[in-house]
């Protein structure tokens, strides 16, 4: 039975682009009007072996991010399912813990899919490395109460939500890699659906973290960051390759700044 009840881990994700780790992501729903705060919550991290060893151990514990590279994996052995359950516990309640259901990963990966995958890790780290860092957005959370009146922020640069409206508002950054792709025709900007008032900038990301729109991308070589307005995945066979993002610049102002200088 569930101690948490207006809590729940979901967008449980589990991806390899890289040849060295999986990466593991999630986000935590908190049920508007729930009284848990989410900047109190902690992560723990099972893993099993799946056949022959069923036995979940502690991979990792007290994560407060939203993401975490188990690089304790042997790649060699082609038939291995990797199994990965997270537990969520709350530091203003000691001794609880709900656990999710195992979730596997297979390390089966198509020949040719692992090959294009090879020679684009190439590309991203070797020939045209953007460093960024990434900020999931958080998708739920206790309201700002700095900025919000009946759900609406009132105060856009508002510094402990950094403008989002929910308290803190993004998971802790997590570092990567982008390709910013050439110019794009305006046809292939159209499906996004986006407006088109601000210039939009087009990049290719490695796979993991997965970012959605709301999500940042800050570029540390320009110290510029952008928000992500639109993305999609270039799979083969299964497997993310990459994924493709739509950017927009975020004014110097913006409180995010601040937020990602200091963490
Ligand atoms: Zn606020």
């Amino acid at each position: 039975m569930a101690y948490f009840t207006d809590v729940e881990i979901t967008d449980f994700q589990i991806t390899n682009w890289g040849s060295q780790y999986i990466a593991i992501q999630w986000d935590l729903y908190i049920a508007d009007g729930s009284l848990w705060n989410a900047s109190d919550f902690r992560f723990n991290i099972y893993k099993s072996e799946g056949y022959g060893s069923p036995e979940f151990i502690s991979l990792v514990s007290d994560l407060s991010t939203n993401y975490y590279n188990d690089s304790d994996v042997d790649r060699r052995h082609k038939s291995i399912i990797y199994y990965y359950k997270i537990g969520i516990t709350n530091i203003t309640a000691p001794g609880y813990e709900d656990i999710t259901d195992p979730k596997p990963f297979e390390t089966i990966i198509d020949p040719l899919a692992k090959e294009i995958r090879r020679q684009e890790e190439l590309i991203f780290r070797q020939y045209i490395v953007n460093d960024v860092y990434i900020l999931n957005k958080m998708k739920s959370g206790s309201l700002c109460p700095s900025c919000t009146r009946d759900g609406v922020i009132v105060k856009p640069n508002c510094k402990l939500c950094n403008g989002t409206g929910r308290v803190i508002g993004f998971w802790s950054k997590v570092s990567s890699y982008a390709h910013i792709t050439p110019p794009q025709v305006t046809e292939g900007e159209a499906q996004f659906g986006y407006d088109g008032i601000r210039e939009l900038m087009r990049i290719n990301l490695i796979d993991a973290p997965i970012v959605q729109k709301g999500d940042i991308i800050y570029f540390i070589n320009r110290d510029r960051a952008y928000e992500v307005v639109a993305r999609q995945f270039t799979l083969f066979k299964g497997a993310i390759l990459h994924q493709t993002a739509d950017i927009v610049e975020i004014g110097e102002q913006h409180p995010v700044y601040e937020h990602l200088y200091q963490n």
